[in-house]
């Protein structure tokens, strides 16, 4: 389909990314970054806070990508390995990974990259996804950013899940498609305070496509933060009415669940 809005990157933006990776090779060479997380010490990440990243470290359960660890009911009976929650809730989306805890010096870097305009902080991210996400999808996936209203993304400058996105396509050799899935209203911003209700609530129809590109598609969509799920769901759910053939989900980072301290 030649206006497919699903492409993969072409080579000026291949070009131009290999470039902008050499050069900030080159500044991290000559220490002229901070450390993305305290942005005290010389960078990206400083021996104070390299390691204060908590990796999520298999068994995971298949469906939420939650680990199982010790404080989570263990599945070792089922044959699926399908934790309690996904059992006796299901789950919206077909799978969802992420590669490190949102805690510690991984929680600051998101922070900076949306909230103190430290949009190079996201490549870090992008490499723990890399790094920890064994890269098995199907031929006809599609990366698809969770996107910003538009007045969020023009006060921030950039789509955080963007910028994620177009790494993980460089690196996987990835098609990306940030036009189809849109948000179609501007929702307040989600607050960790808000019940799981509340937050459904808000962003329940906020999100639409525009036309048909997913139909029989493997749709990938990239967050830097997966927290309880809900904005995930919501983008699986208008995928699918958009005929995507399976939804899954991959984050750099993920909530820990109330109970389950660090
Ligand atoms: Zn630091
Ligand atoms: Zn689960």
């Amino acid at each position: 389909m030649s206006d497919s809005n699903i492409k993969g990157l072409d080579f000026w933006q291949r070009t131009l990314m290999r470039i902008d990776r050499f050069v900030h090779t080159m500044r991290v060479t000559w220490g002229d970054v901070k450390c993305y997380a305290c942005e005290q010490d010389i960078g990206p990440l400083c021996k104070c806070c390299a390691p204060d990243v908590y990796p999520i470290e298999e068994p995971c359960c298949e469906r939420c990508g939650y680990p199982f660890g010790n404080s989570t009911q263990n599945p070792t009976s089922s044959p699926k390995k399908i934790c309690y929650f996904c059992k006796k809730y299901g789950y919206g989306l077909d799978s969802l990974k992420s590669a490190v805890f949102f805690d510690g010096a991984a929680k600051k870097l998101v922070l900076n990259a949306k909230f103190r305009h430290r949009p190079n902080a996201l490549r870090y991210l992008a490499e723990w996804m890399v790094e920890r996400i064994h890269r098995d999808f199907p031929a006809d996936a599609v990366l698809v950013p969770v996107p910003l209203s538009a007045k969020r993304k023009q006060e921030r400058g950039y789509n955080q899940a963007e910028i994620l996105a177009r790494h993980l396509a460089f690196d996987w050799n990835l098609p990306i498609d940030t036009q189809t899935l849109y948000r179609a209203k501007h929702t307040q911003a989600l607050s960790s305070s808000d019940t799981v209700l509340a937050r459904r609530q808000i962003v329940a129809q906020a999100f639409s496509t525009r036309t048909d590109h997913f139909k029989n598609k493997t749709v990938i969509l990239i967050d830097d933060v997966c927290t309880t799920s809900t904005t995930l769901t919501a983008c699986a759910l208008a995928c699918k009415q958009a005929g995507a053939r399976s939804v899954l989900a991959l984050t750099a980072t993920r909530g820990r669940r109330p109970w389950d301290s660090l």
